[in-house]
């Protein structure tokens, strides 16, 4: 590989994720999210193909590659217009913490329907009390006999109904000291005492959040993750490859609007020529193309970084690209709609329909105000804010 450009291999997975999505395409996408449907028959094709599992371990039914070669899964998806915020939650987080830091029962037990599709796993840290002040949540375990209780509420989480299971963020009784400490649990969906609601969102997307309310739910001992101690260690574990991903979802979606916008400006015509030889028109589109490629190539890099073992150099660079590439597909999106003018607004032309996705990318899976703390504190050494 020379540097800043992917391998070969890499190039090869983009094309062939790129045609399979390109297979169900943007149209298949929206009449599922307004009928109801879901993206199951996607979601278990690129499963079979081992695209979803490319990340995971072998021996646990994966493919053995790195969080480069999600990320690249989950943009060529959002690129051919099917974003799936589940290939952040289920594959990135879970599967990275679980194949890092669980047991190996865990592993075998959980891993493969992870990697096939067929047991997905959603992730709920967000609480509404505490929010992004995740030293605030009150999701609290308690020991039971040998296994454990588990009480508390979640927002916000991403495709429970698709989920079999659920990576719940928790705080238990410190045995020697008596603190709370945060540890993860592996609950699943049909558990008695685990009760889910949507929550009717914006955003024109076939996956749902909801809230989850966990009443006295029973766990046995081996439902939570790996090490009892090192649960900060582990949750850290699943934030690069979560904003590595989130930012693939961001600069695929811009991708998407921009490819959109392009053909639609080389076509229209309502004086001389096309809309497209206007540079208002032009102008935006390129601005926004650049940022893009500016985010991709620090996506890119992050995930290089992290696939190398240097989770503090990935820190940054991973926190540098989920920002950048959220504004990216902001300006992205709304230079489409423009771009469009009335049409730009119909759900025929389905650009609208791309705003909240986009700007969601500014508030999940952490804000951009939280990107600009960190970096003003770790990259500039300026004073805690908070
Ligand atoms: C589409 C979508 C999917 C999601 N999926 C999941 C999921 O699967 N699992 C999960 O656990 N969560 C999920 N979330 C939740 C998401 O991670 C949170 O919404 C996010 O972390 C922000 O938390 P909050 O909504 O409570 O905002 P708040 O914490 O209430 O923040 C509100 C505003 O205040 C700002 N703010 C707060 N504190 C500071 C500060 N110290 N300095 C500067 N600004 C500050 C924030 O940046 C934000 O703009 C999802 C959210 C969305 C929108």
């Amino acid at each position: 590989m020379t540097a800043f450009t992917e391998s070969e291999e890499r190039r090869d997975l983009r094309r062939e994720v790129a045609k399979l999505a390109g297979g169900y395409g943007r149209d298949y996408f929206t009449a599922q999210a307004r009928s109801g449907g879901k993206t199951t028959d996607l979601w278990l094709e690129i499963g079979k193909a081992g695209y979803l599992g490319i990340n995971i371990p072998e021996e646990y039914g994966g493919g053995g590659g790195g969080i480069g070669d999600i990320a690249a899964v989950c943009e060529e998806l959002a690129a051919q217009g099917c974003p799936l915020l589940m290939m952040v939650v289920s594959p990135a987080i879970c599967g990275t913490v679980i194949s890092r830091y669980g047991t190996e029962e865990q592993k075998q037990r959980w891993l493969p329907g992870i990697a096939d599709g067929t047991a997905t796993m959603a992730f709920a840290i967000t609480e509404p009390d505490a929010g992004t002040n995740s030293h605030r949540l009150t999701t609290t375990a308690r020991r039971d006999g040998d296994g454990w209780l588990l009480s508390g509420r979640k927002i916000y989480i991403s495709g429970v109904d698709e989920a079999e299971h659920v990576l719940v963020v928790a705080r238990t009784e410190d045995d020697r000291t008596g603190r709370l400490k945060p540890c993860l649990f592996v609950v699943p969906t049909d558990a008695a005492g685990f009760e889910a609601q949507p929550i009717p969102m914006e955003i024109v997307s076939p996956e749902q959040q909801f809230t989850i309310f966990l009443d006295d739910v029973r766990l046995p001992d081996g439902a939570l993750v790996g090490d009892p101690d090192a649960g900060l260690v582990q949750l850290f574990a699943g934030l690069n490859p979560e904003r590595i991903m989130a930012a693939s979802f961001s600069t695929g979606l811009g991708r998407f609007a921009l490819s959109r916008a392009s053909s639609y400006a080389r076509e229209r015509e309502v004086f001389d020529a096309p809309i497209g030889a206007h540079q208002a028109i032009a102008h935006p589109l390129a601005q926004a193309h650049i940022e893009v490629e500016l985010a991709r190539l620090m996506t890119q890099k992050a995930a290089a970084l992290y696939d190398d073992g240097d989770d503090t150099g990935a820190g940054e660079a991973a926190n540098m690209a989920k920002y950048a590439a959220a504004e990216a597909a902001c300006h992205a999106v709304d230079a489409a709609v423009q771009t469009h003018g009335g049409n730009g607004i119909t759900q025929e032309y389905g650009m609208a329909g791309l705003l909240v996705a986009a700007r969601a990318g500014r508030i999940a899976p952490v804000s951009r105000e939280m990107i600009l703390n960190y970096v003003s504190m770790h990259s500039l050494g300026l004073p805690k804010s908070y």
